[in-house]
């Protein structure tokens, strides 16, 4: 392909970036990047009473995340703005004015109680909805003096003979048959385009080569090949993306779990695990491999390695690609998230000083346990002077609810540890004196290790347990195994 290739993310800002939105513009620059063209970012705000404060700042937000760059965009500026549709009505309206003159676009004065009317008598009868085009006949002079002192919209005239025919760049040769479909609304009430008419015109004048969107789009097809049609401009290539669904089957919504991309940042996904899992929902390379960067991505992307079926969004793929990266970041980065992340979510009142000793020596320990980044602060928190409550439950729970051995066990590991000369206080030290508490209580370590965990953190798991206690100091680890020893007969 030439270096011509010049492509689209145009979303609604409704309100935040949707998941689904991310992997389509995630796509899209991909394909701009292998082909050496250009991404454009343009914002579909002609349905104003959708707007919602704030969303343009958060798709650009989520965008970055992610590594995405685009090379026009109300941000960036470039040679075709506006990039925002309700900075652009003027074109709209020229456009409209010469669908009118090739008598492709006509005054429509049905009043929306008519038109709901209208649907549902056409569900009644068990016909498919759509406007059975009364207004089509008025004659243009009629119609301008009636718009003198009625509200009209303007609909496009479809050509409802024969079939549309057109080649998807992921699902081939499709065809609609063009009796199904109905002169649709290109100008609203308020003078405001609709989504047909103004992705249209901006997808010529902005040179688009490549439409490539979401598969919900797939249906409108006979409408913009004709409105290009009319226009007698040629229509780009278009490539429909595959849904995302849930394990039920259920395309992705808000209903059924988090859709807002910036959400998982806030959860503690990395952009490197995102970038990899939201590629191969629809796309692989080959049929095995599973780990991708962006760099790679952007050099092996085409678009006839993408399926058109509906796309399994697994959480616990996620997960696992999350843990993945975690462990391969380097120390340094890590422990500049970790920094982060316990600064984010520890109370601000704990007693010990988040002190970068501290958190370069917890880091690693971390490093090895966590899927995400929220568990950072939940993990070690019992670092940072805030003592559990020893719940007894908890500290019998995993020793066969046998409260005389918790007990037994206690003892044992204060009687181990007190041992130990404060000098010589060290992870060696300490692994040692628990090790040999097998031994002592004649019980494998991890028969006996949750009692420790939960009178040390709280919790029957976490961190590796001897470098916790090592980290935390002699003094400090024994009041707490006293503090649980207490709670027991
Ligand atoms: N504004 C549309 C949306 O947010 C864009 C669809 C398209 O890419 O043409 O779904």
């Amino acid at each position: 392909m030439t270096g011509s290739v010049r492509t689209r993310f145009a979303p609604s800002p409704t309100g935040e970036l949707h998941i689904g939105g991310l992997r389509t513009a995630l796509f899209q620059w991909a394909f701009v990047q292998a082909n050496g063209g250009k991404l454009i970012l343009r914002i579909e705000d002609t349905d104003q009473s959708r707007y919602v404060e704030g969303s343009i700042e958060n798709i650009i937000e989520g965008l970055r995340w992610l590594g995405i760059e685009w090379d026009e965009g109300p941000d960036v500026g470039g040679p075709h703005g506006p990039y925002i549709q309700s900075e652009r009505l003027a074109k709209y309206q020229t456009v409209a004015g010469e669908l009118r003159a090739r008598d492709r676009a006509y005054r429509c004065f049905c009043s929306s109680e008519r038109l709901s009317q209208l649907r549902k008598d056409q569900q009644k009868d068990g016909l498919s909805p759509g406007y059975d085009g009364r207004c089509r006949a008025i004659p243009p002079i009629q119609a301008e003096e009636r718009a003198l002192t009625e509200p009209s919209v303007l609909r496009f005239r479809m050509d409802r003979t024969g079939v549309t025919n057109f080649h998807d760049l992921i699902r081939g040769d499709v065809t609609f048959q063009n009796s199904l479909q109905d002169d649709f609304v290109i100008i609203k009430t308020d003078g405001f385009p609709t989504y047909h008419l103004a992705m249209l015109v901006d997808d010529h004048d902005m040179e688009i080569t490549h439409v490539i969107r979401a598969e919900e789009w797939l249906a409108s097809g006979p409408k913009h090949l004709q409105l290009y049609d009319a226009m007698g401009w040629s229509p780009p290539h278009f490539a429909h993306l595959p849904l995302l669904v849930d394990a039920q089957g259920r395309k992705l919504s808000k209903r059924f779990g988090d859709v807002s991309a910036l959400d998982y940042r806030d959860r503690g996904y990395l952009p490197e695990a995102m970038l990899n899992f939201l590629t191969f929902l629809g796309w692989s390379l080959d049929d095995k491999t599973t780990h991708i960067t962006g760099d790679e991505l952007k050099q092996a992307f085409t678009l006839d390695r993408v399926v058109p079926n509906p796309a399994f969004f697994d959480v616990e793929r996620l997960d696992a690609l999350n843990g993945h990266y975690i462990r391969s970041l380097n120390p340094e980065p890590w422990s500049k998230n970790v920094a982060e992340w316990l600064s984010r979510d520890l109370p601000t009142d704990v007693p010990r000083p988040l002190d970068s000793a501290l958190v370069s020596a917890l880091a690693p320990l971390l490093q090895e346990r966590i899927t995400r980044l929220d568990e950072v602060a939940t993990l070690s928190r019992f670092m940072f002077g805030d003592r559990p409550d020893y719940p007894m439950d908890l500290l019998v729970e995993r020793i066969d609810g046998d409260s005389e051995l918790a007990a037994l066990t206690l003892d044992e590991a204060l009687s181990a540890l007190g041992d130990i000369e404060p000098l010589d206080w060290g992870l060696g030290s300490v692994e040692a004196a628990i090790r040999g508490l097998q031994d002592r209580l004649d019980l494998k370590l991890r028969k006996f290790v949750s009692v420790l965990y939960v009178a040390i953190m709280g919790a029957p798991r976490g961190i590796p347990l001897f470098d916790s206690i090592a980290l935390l100091g002699r003094e400090e680890a024994l009041i707490r195994l006293q503090g649980a020893r207490s709670k027991l007969p």
